[in-house]
C-alpha cells in the first residue's frame, strides 16, 4: 500500500485521533454484535503500545440524521471496549467543542476516550470543514481505520485530513491489501462470484470484474435479469425490466467469461413454507412461481469452474439465504471457497450479505479475508478510489 500507516509514524506522547467503525447494532441500549469493535482492536493496541499521550476514538452509529438522539449514542460501546482493552475508557458527550476538548485534557497519560456520534452533526456527512477543523483540534495526528466508511467523504473521514497528518490503521491496511492489491494483481486463474438481489446496484462491479477476472459466476436475483434478457420466462421472479438492455449489452460483451446458473429452486410464494421444486433455467419459470436459489447442478458447475482458481472474490448471496429452503446454494458456494482456501487459493468475501452468509455457514475463519465494509468493499471491487483512503498521506 502506498499510504502511510501507524507503523510509519512516531505516536509517542501524541494525542492520536482515530476514526473507527463502531457502527454496531444496538438493542435495548446494549451492543448486540461486537464484531466491528473486535476488528479495531489490533490497531488500538498497536497505538497504545507506542505510548501516546491519549487515544481518542470517533465514529458514526446508525443514521441519526444530524440530530442528537440517545438511540444512536456510542456510549454502549464504552464498557465493551474497556473490557477488551483491559483499561479504563472515558466517554465524551459530544464529539467537538468544549465538552470534547475538556474530556481529552482530563485523560490520564495513555488514556482512551470515545467521542459521541459524529453524525449528531448534520455537517458531518456533508464534509463540513468547520466540523473537521474542530475534530482535528482534539488530536496531533489522525488515523483512519474505518474502512466501512472510507467510501464517503465526510468531516471525520476526509475533511479532518486537511488539518492533521493522516495515516491508515491496520484494519484499513488489511482491507486495502486484499480488496485493492490482491484484486489488481491477482494470482490466476482469478474468478469472481456475484449475487444479491438486484443487477442495478451491481453493474459497475460486474463490468470491472469482467475486465479483471478470468471468469464471473453469477447467482442470486441479479441472474434473473440476465435470463430475462435472453428471453427466458421468469414467472413472478424479481426482474428489473429497466435493466434488461444493460444486461443484454453485458452478455454480448462478456462472451464466455460470464457464467449463469443452469438450474434453480423455484417457489410458489416468497415464504420459507412455500412449495418448492427444482427446474432447469432454460425451461423457464411458470407464472405464480419465482426463482429463489441456484440448484444442485449449478453448484456442481460452479465448483468445477472454481476447482483451479487461485483468487476468488465473492460479493452477494446466490439466493434468498435468509430462508433455509433457499440458502443451500449460498452455503454450498461458501464451502467451495473454504476448500479452495485450504488448497492455497486467496479467497476474499465482500462485506454485507455475503459476510453474514459466510458467518452463518460457520466458515468465516476458513477463507482468506472477510471484509468489514459493505458499500466500501463493493466500491473497491468496482475499481473506485475511496475518498477516505485517497486523503491519507502517501508513503
Ligand atoms: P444485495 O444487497 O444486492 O447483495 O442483495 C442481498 C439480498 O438478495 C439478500 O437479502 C437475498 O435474500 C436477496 N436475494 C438473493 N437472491 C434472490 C432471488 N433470487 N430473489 C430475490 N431476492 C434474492
Amino acid at each position: 500500500m502506498n499510504k502511510k500507516t501507524i507503523r510509519d509514524v512516531d505516536l509517542k506522547g501524541k494525542r492520536v485521533l482515530v476514526r473507527v467503525d463502531f457502527n454496531v447494532p444496538i438493542q435495548n441500549g446494549e451492543v448486540a454484535d461486537d464484531t466491528r469493535i473486535v476488528a479495531a482492536l489490533p490497531t488500538l493496541r498497536a497505538i497504545l503500545d507506542q505510548k501516546p499521550r491519549a487515544l481518542i476514538l470517533m465514529s458514526h452509529l446508525g443514521r441519526p440524521k444530524g440530530e442528537r438522539n440517545p438511540e444512536f449514542s456510542l456510549k454502549p460501546v464504552v464498557p465493551i471496549l474497556a473490557e477488551k482493552l483491559g483499561i479504563d475508557v472515558a466517554f465524551a458527550d459530544d464529539c467537538i467543542g468544549e465538552v470534547a476538548e475538556k474530556a481529552v485534557a482530563d485523560l490520564p497519560d495513555g488514556g482512551v476516550l470515545v467521542l459521541e456520534n459524529t453524525r449528531f452533526y448534520a455537517g458531518e456527512t456533508k464534509n463540513d470543514l468547520e466540523i473537521a477543523e474542530k475534530l482535528a483540534k482534539l488530536g496531533d495526528i489522525y488515523v483512519n481505520d474505518a474502512f466501512g466508511s472510507a467510501h464517503r467523504a465526510h468531516s471525520s473521514t476526509e475533511g479532518v485530513t486537511r488539518y492533521l497528518p493522516a495515516v491508515a490503521g491496520l484494519l484499513m491496511e488489511k482491507e486495502i491489501e486484499f480488496l485493492g492489491n490482491a484484486l489488481d494483481n491477482p494470482k490466476r486463474p482469478f474468478a469472481a462470484i456475484l449475487g444479491g438481489a438486484k443487477i442495478s446496484g451491481k453493474i459497475e462491479v460486474t463490468e470491472n470484474l469482467l475486465d479483471k477476472a478470468d471468469m464471473v459466476l453469477i447467482g442470486g436475483g441479479m441472474a434473473n435479469t440476465f435470463f430475462a434478457a435472453q428471453g427466458i420466462a421468469m414467472g413472478d421472479s424479481l426482474v428489473e425490466a429497466e435493466s434488461i438492455d444493460t444486461a443484454k449489452a453485458i452478455l454480448a460483451k462478456a462472451g464466455d467469461k460470464l457464467i449463469l446458473p443452469v438450474d434453480g429452486v423455484i417457489a410458489d410464494a416468497f415464504d420459507a413454507a412455500a412449495n418448492t421444486k427444482t427446474i432447469k433455467v432454460a425451461d423457464g419459470v411458470p407464472d405464480g412461481w419465482r426463482l429463489l436459489d441456484i440448484g444442485e447442478e449449478t453448484v456442481k458447475l460452479y465448483s468445477d469452474k472454481l476447482s483451479d482458481a487461485m483468487t476468488i472474490a465473492w460479493n452477494g448471496p446466490m439466493g434468498v439465504f435468509e430462508m433455509a429452503p433457499f440458502a443451500k446454494g449460498t452455503f454450498a458456494v461458501a464451502e467451495v471457497l473454504a476448500e479452495r482456501t485450504a488448497a492455497g487459493a486467496l479467497t476474499i468475501i465482500g462485506g454485507g450479505d455475503s459476510a453474514s452468509a459466510i458467518n452463518q455457514a460457520g466458515l468465516a475463519d476458513k477463507v482468506t479475508h472477510v471484509s468489514t465494509g459493505g458499500g466500501a468493499s463493493l466500491e473497491m471491487m468496482e475499481g473506485k478510489v475511496l475518498p477516505g483512503l485517497a486523503a491519507l498521506n502517501d508513503k
